[in-house]
């Protein structure tokens, strides 16, 4: 994160509030390695964290007042008082940063009003989760201006109250922990149940490898009810087969339960993507820790089979990627996010990359679909203060 950036977006908070911001913080976007629609199954996820990042200047008010201004939003400033913020009041982009201020209201931590500035370099709908960057970046700064000693998992579990009752939307852990808690060259293995966390190594760089990021510019802004649907049939899995949540189905019993399922074809496949999806990441996890990583590749594209035929999420741009990604030379590829669109990851070797980019987007050019927009991800830092 260059000064260049805290600088520009420090010197506009200033243009705004007419005084400077007593400091100016990040948290990134991110991408999920694997670990697909488990993380509401209290199952395993495996994000790390992008180079881009929401930035936010910020200072402390005293007068109960909140004004907010987002440099990428065409619209001034808005001003809001603490007391008035109530849930599912808001259907503009400020009711994620208000509902940040409510979060830590509501659980008792004596915030008085902030002046915020924004501007965010994580693409808007794309699955990278711009909206969890917006959250913990407001977090962190009232966390550190207001001295509140709140830790990452802590300030995650916080940002995803206000997504789920603020803004109104039933998002589950993953997003908000990877803001939070990503560190640079690690992806995130954590257990959604109890948030536990392990950083494991995940340079690819330094083994000749790279990680591309298709965004297949399909927005997956209609997938709401399909994700309702789908996490409803995973509570009826569980329910029928009387766990509290998939992932207490262990990967050595999964053919026992699924003839339990019996005639229930719709929660079978459900029920088999989560579990099959858990001892994945479970197999990634141990492939990057003993040093394999150029295995992590069949790994992935097993996932992406999994969420196209089982979980039923894909769609013909993200099976164009992944299909063409691996015959193109890619060591593995699959889907990440929500599904119904956004974008998918390409694990490549360094000298392919160009092959397998072009290769992408004279697939998608000869489909007649919109243009790919493909950038390198690099694992990286999460949350920080910047200035
Ligand atoms: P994703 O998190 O996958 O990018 P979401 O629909 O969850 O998609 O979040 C996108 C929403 O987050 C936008 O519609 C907007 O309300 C808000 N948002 C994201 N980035 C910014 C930004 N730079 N400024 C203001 N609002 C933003
Ligand atoms: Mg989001």
């Amino acid at each position: 994160m260059s000064e260049a950036v805290a600088g520009a977006v420090a010197e506009r908070f200033t243009q705004l509030y007419g005084a400077e911001p007593e400091g100016v913080w990040a948290a990134p976007g991110r991408v999920n390695l694997i670990g697909e629609h488990t993380d509401y199954n209290d199952g395993f996820v495996m994000p790390f964290a992008l180079p881009h990042t929401a930035v936010a200047a910020v200072s402390r008010r005293e007068d109960g007042v909140l004004r907010l201004h987002s440099a990428d939003i065409d619209a001034g400033v808005v001003e809001l008082r603490v007391a008035d913020l109530a849930p599912e009041s808001d259907k503009n982009w400020t009711a994620y940063p208000s509902g940040v201020v409510w979060a830590l209201r509501e659980a008792g931590h004596e915030v008085t009003g902030a002046d915020i500035h924004l501007a965010s370099t994580v693409p808007s709908g794309a699955g990278l989760s711009s909206s969890a960057a917006l959250e913990v970046v407001i977090a962190l700064a009232l966390n550190d201006l207001y001295a509140l000693g709140l830790r990452g998992w802590q300030l995650a579990r916080l940002c995803q109250r206000a997504e789920n009752v603020y803004v109104g939307a039933p998002v589950g852990i993953m997003d908000q922990t990877a803001a939070a808690c990503c560190e640079a060259g690690h992806a995130l293995f954590l257990d959604t149940r109890d948030l536990s966390q392990r950083q494991i190594p995940f340079d690819l760089a330094a083994e000749g490898m790279r990680l591309l990021v298709v965004d297949t510019q399909v927005k997956h802004s209609h997938s709401e009810g399909e994700y309702g649907k789908r996490r409803a049939g995973c509570e009826k899995g569980a329910a029928l087969l009387g766990v509290d949540a998939l992932r207490d189905v262990p990967y050595a019993e999964l053919d026992a339960a699924l003839e339990r399922l019996g005639d229930e074809e719709e929660v079978r496949r459900l029920v088999r993507h989560v579990v099959t999806e858990d001892e994945r990441v479970e197999r990634v996890v141990a492939l990057l820790e003993s040093g394999d990583t150029r295995a992590i590749g069949p790994v992935l594209a097993e996932g992406h089979a999994s969420l196209r035929d089982d979980f039923r999420i894909s769609c013909p741009e993200l099976d164009l990627v992944v299909d063409t990604a691996l015959a193109s030379g890619a060591l593995g590829a699959r889907m990440t996010g929500g599904g119904f669109g956004g974008s998918a990851i390409v694990l490549t070797e360094a000298a392919d990359v160009d092959a397998v980019t072009k290769a992408v987007e004279e697939a998608f050019a000869a489909a007649g679909f919109t243009a790919p927009r493909v950038f390198e991800a690099v694992p990286s830092a999460g949350a920080r203060r910047i200035r």
